[in-house]
Formats: structure tokens, C-alpha cells, sequence
């Protein structure tokens, strides 16, 4: 990558309305996948609801053949962290919990959200993980101001997740998002040595918390996308595309059932 691959984009108001739009399709169908994610369904199956409410919206599913990825949707039971492929064969059950992660190309910009999503009755440990994970993605955005930097972010993650004795996951982080899926900069979950950026109005972020039950190492499996966690004790992720404006984080991806 050149110098200039690591310039962050500030964007104008209206390409964040665009890219509004293109969180909202997303946003839509996560709605949708979260209502269908019950014992019996297969992750192809969602795969499948999530590209056709995409192209329904006269959006492009923004995963499907990125760097060769399969899918339109990343579906991530259990011990997998990200980046599972849906499959015929991957049945939810019961006392599952499944990572959905879905994108949108529309009018040249990208939206990014994700949620974790419990299948049935789940022990009370992970139903914790989700609510620790999802708030900790509401702290995050919450630090998502004009003059904070991106550790401000990282740290806010970071803090809550490990006072309720879980781990961030280190490898995978979140991204900038724009005319292109993933921008600089990067937005750890943990707080790094080196001083981040600076948060300027019309930046857009996708904050994803990866958080993890055991340990923070995870691996990838044979496939060279499905990432696990080392131990195999289940993981969560939530992700929210937000914009920096004058009046503060404004959560593109939040859905409104209008
Ligand atoms: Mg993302």
C-alpha cells in the first residue's frame, strides 16, 4: 500500500447520507436474520434471506467475493469468532449463539453492521457475553466525538469487557468505511502503545467488538476465513457503522423499523 491507501477520508454530508442508506439495507436485514435465526435453520439459509433483502433494496452484497469470500453473509456459531461461511450443513440449535455479519454496496458506498443472536435458551454465562459485548459497542460510539482520538474508542471497549472477566480479541479490529469496505484507520478493542488518530467530523468508523468467553487467541480454521477461539469457548460481535458529526456519534447502522 502506498502512503496514500493510509489517508482517512472525511466525508461529506451527503455521502454519509448514502452511506445512511446503505447501513439502513443493512440494518433491515440483520432485523430480518435475527428473527429467522431458530433451531433448524441452516447459516446457507440465511445467506440466502440476507442477499435477496440486498438486491430487494437495489444493493450489492458488499462481502460476497471479497478477497474470494463465498458468502453474502458471515455467520458465526458459537466458538467462531468472524468470517464464518454459511453452509447447508451448519444446522442452528438450540442453545446456540450465531455472529451475523452482513455489508451493502449502494450508490458507491459500504455499510457494515453485525450482531450476535441467541438461538432458543442459552446459559446464563453467554447471555451475559452478548449484553458485556453490545454494551461495550454502545461505550465505544459513545467515545466516537470530535476530538477524541480512536484509543478513546479502543479503551472504552477494552475497559468494560475486561471488568466482567471476558477478553478482546486482538488479530481482527474495526475499520474506517466509505467508497470502500474497509479504510484506515484501524479501531482496536484494546488500548495499543502508539498514539491513534484524532476523530474529525465526517469520519465513518465500524466499531466491532469481538469478545471472547476464555481467552483472547483465536485461530483460522483449514477454510482460511472461519476464525475460532483457541480454547473453543464462545465468542460475540457486535459491529455499528457510525459517523463523526457536529452533533456527535450518529449510528448509521441503527435499525428504525420505519
Ligand atoms: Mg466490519
Amino acid at each position: 500500500m502506498g502512503a496514500n491507501d493510509q489517508v482517512i477520508t472525511l466525508k461529506t454530508p451527503v455521502e454519509i447520507e448514502l452511506m445512511h442508506h446503505a447501513n439502513q439495507i443493512v440494518a433491515g436485514a440483520l432485523h430480518l436474520l435475527r428473527e429467522n435465526s431458530k433451531e433448524g435453520v441452516s447459516t446457507y439459509t440465511l445467506d440466502k434471506l440476507a442477499e435477496e433483502y440486498c438486491r430487494d433494496h437495489n444493493a450489492i452484497p458488499a462481502f460476497k467475493g471479497y478477497n474470494g469470500f463465498p458468502a453474502s453473509l458471515c455467520a458465526s456459531v458459537n466458538e467462531e469468532v468472524v468470517h464464518g461461511i454459511p453452509s447447508k450443513s451448519k444446522i442452528l440449535h438450540d442453545g446456540d449463539i450465531v455472529s451475523l455479519d452482513f455489508g451493502t454496496l449502494f450508490q458507491g458506498f459500504y455499510g457494515d453492521a453485525a450482531i450476535t443472536v441467541p438461538v432458543g435458551e442459552i446459559p446464563e454465562s453467554i447471555r451475559e457475553l452478548l449484553e458485556v459485548t453490545k454494551s461495550a459497542l454502545m461505550l465505544g460510539i459513545a467515545q466516537a466525538k470530535i476530538g477524541n482520538r480512536i484509543s478513546d474508542i479502543s479503551k472504552a471497549v477494552q475497559v468494560h469487557c475486561e471488568a466482567h472477566g471476558f477478553s478482546v480479541v486482538r488479530q481482527f479490529v474495526g475499520h474506517g468505511i466509505g467508497s470502500r469496505l474497509h479504510e484506515p484507520p484501524e479501531i482496536p478493542n484494546y488500548v495499543q502503545r502508539q498514539a491513534s488518530p484524532r476523530l474529525l467530523e465526517g469520519m465513518v468508523l465500524a466499531i466491532e467488538p469481538m469478545v471472547n468467553l476464555g481467552g483472547a487467541k483465536v485461530k483460522i480454521l483449514r477454510d482460511q476465513w472461519t476464525v475460532v477461539t483457541a480454547d473453543r469457548k464462545p465468542s460475540a460481535h457486535f459491529e455499528h457503522s457510525v459517523a463523526i458529526t457536529q452533533n456527535g456519534p450518529f449510528i448509521l447502522s441503527e435499525y428504525t423499523s420505519a
